[in-house]
């Protein structure tokens, strides 16, 4: 894949942050950025393009995953898919079940769509994870046994430790005990293979800017037949369920974005677990303690590691002016290190937890790039 390039010349391995757009990406939206600017709801000739460009969209992305055209609804990002599957379930079924249940180690756009959702009533039960950050699905049949749930919303895979979950296995169970089930996808969605249908699941998020597409735009799969309120009332876009005008270049280019990661999933997989490897065996050669947090089955490139009495901030700054950017698993404030809710959930012992870092690679890496993110790890870590 050809991608647009940054100004600045930097190893970028923080692709789970976001993504450099693809240039098929960036040459699908022009047309829609220039001439073709017309509103796609409008009726006359000269909006055909836009119309049949967001049809078309819609169709590509639902061959992706395994899902129908009018599944598909289109967002402006993977937090607004996020929030629109926990409160319109929520918000459809007010009068009835109310009860939520989640894991401990979502993104945000759950967790507090989740506190919002507790303070109009309804009731949330967050999930453990073990040391892996993986959901024990006997964790969740005995949540619904005690009592049944409305939605159960499980992370596909996770942002911090690249963990995937065993979501169709998830989805059995919320269905044995009549509940939904969510799914959010951000970081699954065009890197690992993936089929709602075979999946078992009634919705899932996904963002373009994490696959070469733009920012901006997401969408949110709604299996049909499954009502839910909009979470933006106005005008009759996506099928009356969520209005606004499409934003119909970032559509575009999430679509040609998709399609492009589709046709080479499983070599770039192959491609970013051997730099991934890579990156880890020259850690191992060196002096340096540290543990790989999350488990076997993760994102590939994705790599979250532990460094013993270190500072996961320290290491980004001193990185940062190497060149190199990376993310960490915790955060400083002026008195003291906050730790992710991630990190804490998965119990990092506590003389390695403040020195978590991750890192993400794409296909923009090399084996030159990862041997120098090494080195400059291995100096870093030294001192
Ligand atoms: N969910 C997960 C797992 C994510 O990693 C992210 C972004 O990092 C989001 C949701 C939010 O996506 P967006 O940035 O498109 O709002």
């Amino acid at each position: 894949m050809q991608t647009v390039f940054m100004k600045k010349p930097i190893i970028y391995a923080d692709h789970a942050a976001t993504t450099a757009l693809s240039f098929r990406a960036l040459e699908a939206m022009k047309p829609f950025l220039t001439e073709d600017y017309t509103n796609p709801s409008t009726l006359y000739h000269a909006a055909r393009a836009s119309r049949k460009a967001v049809a078309s969209a819609r169709e590509q992305i639902a061959d992706s995953i395994g899902a129908l055209p009018e599944e598909i609804r289109f967002t402006s990002c993977g937090t607004e898919a996020d929030n629109w599957a926990l409160k319109g379930i929520a918000f459809q079924h007010f009068n009835q079940r109310k009860r939520i249940i989640t894991s401990a180690i979502e993104h945000h756009a759950i967790l507090r769509s989740c506190d919002f959702l507790r303070r109009v009533g309804c009731e949330i039960l967050y999930l453990p994870v073990d040391s892996r950050g993986i959901v024990a699905p006997d964790a969740l049949e005995s949540a619904m046994t005690k009592e049944s749930a409305l939605l159960v919303s499980v992370m596909m895979a996770n942002n911090e430790i690249g963990t995937i979950e065993p979501v169709s296995q998830l989805a059995d169970i919320a269905h044995h005990y009549g509940a939904l089930f969510h799914t959010d996808a951000v970081q699954a969605v065009g890197h690992i293979p993936l089929n709602v249908r075979e999946l078992g699941i009634d919705m899932l998020s996904a963002s373009a800017h994490k696959f070469n597409g733009p920012k901006g735009v997401g969408f949110l799969y709604v299996r049909k037949g499954i009502a839910m309120e909009p979470l933006l009332h106005g005008g009759g876009q996506e099928m009356g369920l969520r209005a606004g005008t499409e934003n119909v270049a970032g559509i575009v280019g999430m679509a040609a974005a998709l399609s492009e990661h589709m046709e080479t999933l499983d070599k770039d997989r192959q491609q970013l677990e051997l730099l991934r490897a890579l990156l880890l065996s020259r850690l191992k050669d060196s002096a340096i303690r540290f543990r790989v947090n999350g488990s076997e089955n993760h994102i590939p490139g994705s790599l979250s590691l532990s460094f013993h009495h270190a500072e996961g901030e320290m290491i980004l700054h001193r990185l940062d002016l190497m060149g190199i950017a990376i993310a960490t698993g915790s955060a400083c404030n002026s008195k003291e290190t906050v730790l992710s809710h991630v990190i804490q959930a998965i119990d990092v012992p506590e003389s390695y937890a403040q020195g978590t870092i991750r890192i993400s690679l794409g296909m923009d890496n090399n084996e030159e790039q990862v041997t120098e993110i090494a080195s400059a790890l291995i100096q870093v870590l030294s001192e």
